[in-house]
């Protein structure tokens, strides 16, 4: 893999912010886009917009079949069994929703369990919350080890014959933790529940295969993978999605409509109600392609040397408390931090002077951030563009906070 010619493909890195070269370390937050991905998005509003499965235009014919192939290149990089299991969503928090008003509160009642982490982000707990609080069922937590990862013993005292449903995050969007995904949905099906994956960290930077996994649902964003904001998907097995009812009702997802009663397309169809995200959808097949034509074990190498370097160097800088796992192997390409008492947002305004992006706050994780005791972190992430260099200006810039704010320190 060849980072330097990658750079390239990126417009947006090639330019000074606040005199220095810009060094993006919040892929996590969102990702950059490729020219490939940003030409094919122009290429098809001045070639061949038209709204999807209307029209029996020319326009309309095209743009249809630009959206299905989308929909194709999706299931193939996650090696879905069918295109059919692949839902066009606006990102994982839609995702992760549909399937709690979808599934969850059909199928859940008083005395039901939900399991879940404390680690979770916002988008993949307060759903859970909602659903528990609407039908009755209970909300459980694996608690999580001091290193940020669980324990599979752990997974398997909170699992019972009452959990219905457990949702994890792949990767965690703060400690970096990868989990045992595959694992953990035998032992979820061993007792007769489903599992839910928020992948909104794992399939931009790891392979991902949902058949391996055996998870039942799985979701995640467009923009983190190098495509446009406002497209996600959900993956489901296809029962599961039959038997989930639509979350938005209207246009594109009906079969008959009655005046007082109507049915539904089939899946995924009945699930993208409304106008799709066509260009957003045609973006994401874009950004699947550029990414497959690296591939997915390249930037999965990739991710994790320069994780591994990050570790090291940041270990060298003082006062420097490092959250989640020590080995860049159990994590995904992302490092969360804090220097000393200085406030995240002190530190991210330091380093944004130097021309260092890096995301400081709660990270959508507030329960998390009780665990750890912080009332926020700052997080450097990292993708295919990023190289050794940019620790290097992380570093350097860091050590100049410590020395703008040095009372602060200890
Ligand atoms: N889950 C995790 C682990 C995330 O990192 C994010 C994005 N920060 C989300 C869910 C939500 O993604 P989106 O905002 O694209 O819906």
């Amino acid at each position: 893999m060849n980072v330097v010619e990658i750079r390239k493909d990126f417009p947006i890195l090639q330019q000074t912010v606040n005199g220095h070269p810009l060094v993006y370390l919040d892929s996590a937050a969102t990702s950059q886009k490729p020219r490939q991905v940003i030409e094919v998005l122009c290429r098809y509003y001045e070639t061949d917009n038209a709204n999807v499965h209307r029209g029996v235009h020319t326009l309309g014919t095209r743009a249809t079949e630009a959206y299905e192939l989308a929909r194709e290149k999706v299931a193939r990089f996650i090696n879905a069994p069918s295109p059919l299991q692949v839902v066009f969503t606006r990102g994982t928090t839609e995702s992760l929703n549909m399937v709690a008003y979808g599934w969850a509160r059909r199928k859940l009642g008083p005395g039901d369990e939900i399991v879940t982490t404390p680690a979770e982000h916002h988008s993949n707990l307060i759903p859970w919350q909602q659903a528990a609080r609407a039908t009755g069922a209970t909300l459980k937590y694996v608690p999580l080890q001091p290193d940020g990862t669980i324990s599979l013993e752990d997974v398997r005292a909170a699992v019972t014959p009452r959990t219905k449903l457990m949702a994890i995050a792949h990767v965690s969007n703060v400690l970096g933790t990868i989990h045992p995904v595959r694992e953990i949905a035998e032992i979820v099906h061993q007792a007769g529940g489903i599992l839910v994956v928020d992948g909104a960290q794992s399939v931009p930077h790891l392979p991902v295969d949902v058949q391996a996994l055996d998870c039942d649902f799985l979701a995640f964003s467009g923009h983190k993978m190098c495509g446009p904001t406002g497209i996600g998907v959900l993956y489901g097995k296809k029962r599961l999605l039959d038997e989930m009812e639509p979350t938005y009702f209207g246009g594109e997802m009906i079969d008959v409509v009655e005046l007082y009663e109507s049915t539904w397309k089939e899946t995924p169809w009945k699930f993208e109600g409304g106008t799709p995200i066509i260009a957003g959808a045609i973006g994401l097949g874009a950004a699947v392609d550029y990414l497959s034509q690296i591939g997915m074990q390249e930037i999965r190498n990739h991710d994790l040397r320069i994780t591994a370097y990050a570790l090291e160097r940041l270990r060298e800088v003082e006062d420097l408390a490092i959250y989640g796992p020590a080995e860049a192997e159990r994590r995904g390409g992302l490092v969360t931090f804090n220097l000393g008492q200085i406030h995240p947002h002190d530190v991210s305004t330091v380093l944004d002077a130097q021309g260092v992006a890096i995301r400081a706050g709660h990270h959508c994780a507030q329960p998390l951030m009780r665990i750890l005791n912080v009332p926020a972190t700052a997080r450097a992430s990292f993708y295919l563009y990023n190289t050794e260099e940019d620790i290097d200006a992380l570093v350097r810039a860091l050590r100049s906070a410590k020395e703008f704010f040095g009372h602060a320190v200890g």
